[in-house]
């Protein structure tokens, strides 16, 4: 007899996979905001940032499999969509830009890093203290979030989140003064725009003005790290940074870019790619692909032509007005569908969060303290649906409290 899934799961993955709830789903199919498990039980998705227009989008489905039907190879090929896509791409940026295209947000972080050294001359690299940026050796180097397990490399200094109160910039200025005086030049200053696994922090706009003028300042660049701001989901601009006023040197993108196709990619302003991109050749075998485009293309024309970041400002304005309202949720952050939630401590939110997946609401938790709600539906998250949210998040947190 063949062992339950989990059992071999356990038996033949690495260990280093971890699931998600004290009671594992097992999910069979979605559509829209909503996934249907092995049981045919329905649940309302908060939490799948990698499809902004929804599950199974027929639109980018189709886009996909046409073009899987008629060619997939690479960039040494010419070929229109990925010049197409480009041309959307950029159209959404308030500056000059070229793209180059990954699989993934931690390629494009890789690569960035690699830019800044091969431009500054500089070594040195400063994150936030709850950071994540990928997997490979460099971006793991640079993703404290993972844990004491993983060592930052010792050129990597850490800034303390901008929660209230925090001064962003003094933080940096401090960061880029240690690294010059253990000998290290500044190459770059990497911040995710919402400071996703910080806990989310998105105001007020403009506080990373001057934690941008003092990296430059120092020789360095700034990427902005839009994995998780980015296409819109901050519901008033396309891109994280826009919030802020600022123009980054390098602007790193992946999550939803392909509403679950593996698609990512690295824009940067003309000056600072040219003299990486003269000497070193760049080929990523998948990146790029004329499939991974198609994909990429439909999911930023559903964006636009539905006005899913439109829909993502007045839902989660709504949203967080009414989380706001329940006395357990001590702080409501974020923006459009980019919401923090944050409760007591790491106890009760888990409590939360499992009991909302007990009642089909799914959501996690973040932080460095684990007690923040995460919520971060498919932008085409309805009122109704985020009165079901609330509605269970209240639920919970009842249930929640009523065990302490
Ligand atoms: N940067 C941020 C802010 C992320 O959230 C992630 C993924 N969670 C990454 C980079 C890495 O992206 P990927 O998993 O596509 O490599």
């Amino acid at each position: 007899m063949t062992p339950p899934l989990l059992e071999r799961r356990q038996q033949l993955l690495s260990p280093s996979y971890r699931l998600f709830y004290d009671e594992p789903l097992h999910l069979a199919s979605g559509q829209g905001a909503w996934l249907t498990d092995v049981q045919g039980r329905r649940f309302l998705d908060a939490y799948n940032n990698v499809v902004p227009a929804g599950h199974c989008h027929p639109r980018i489905v189709a886009a996909i499999v046409a073009q899987t039907e008629r060619l997939n190879t690479h960039t040494r090929y010419l070929h229109d969509t990925i010049v197409d896509y480009a041309d959307a791409l950029l159209a959404t940026f308030p500056f000059p830009a070229q793209a180059t295209f990954t699989c993934s947000g931690s390629e494009a972080n890789d690569l960035a890093i690699r830019i800044a050294r091969h431009v500054t001359g500089g070594e040195g690299l400063i994150i936030t203290e709850n950071a994540y940026h990928g997997v490979t050796s460099s971006t793991a180097e640079i993703s404290p979030s993972l844990g004491k397990s993983v060592n930052l490399g010792a050129h990597v200094r850490t800034v303390r989140a901008p929660a209230a109160g925090t001064d962003f910039a003094a933080g940096v200025r401090s960061a880029i003064a240690d690294l010059q005086r253990h000998g290290i030049r500044p190459a770059l200053l990497v911040v995710d725009t919402i400071f996703s696994s910080d806990g989310i922090f998105s105001d007020p706009a403009g506080f990373l003005v001057p934690a941008v003028e003092a990296i430059r300042e120092a020789g360095g660049l700034f990427l902005a790290d839009e994995v998780q701001p980015g296409f819109g989901r901050t519901g008033t601009h396309m891109w994280g940074f826009e919030r802020h006023g600022i123009a980054p040197d390098m602007v790193s993108m992946g999550k939803p870019m392909g509403n679950g196709y593996p698609v990512a990619g690295l824009v940067c302003q003309p000056d600072v790619i040219r003299n990486f991109g003269s000497s070193i050749r760049y080929f990523n075998t998948f990146g790029g692909n004329p499939v991974a485009m198609a994909a990429a293309l439909a999911t930023l024309s559903v964006i636009q032509d539905e006005h899913l970041m439109e829909n993502a400002h007045t839902v989660g304005t709504y949203l967080r007005a009414k989380l706001a309202r329940h006395p357990a949720i001590l702080d409501v952050r974020g923006a459009g569908l980019f919401i923090g939630a944050e409760l007591a401590d790491e106890a009760i939110a888990t409590r939360v969060v499992n009991e909302m997946r007990a009642r089909g609401v799914l959501i996690s938790s973040s932080g460095p303290a684990g007690n923040v709600l995460k919520i971060r539906p498919p932008l085409i998250f309805s009122h109704e649906q985020a009165d079901i949210l609330n509605d269970t998040t209240e639920a919970a947190l009842d249930v929640a409290l009523s065990d302490l």
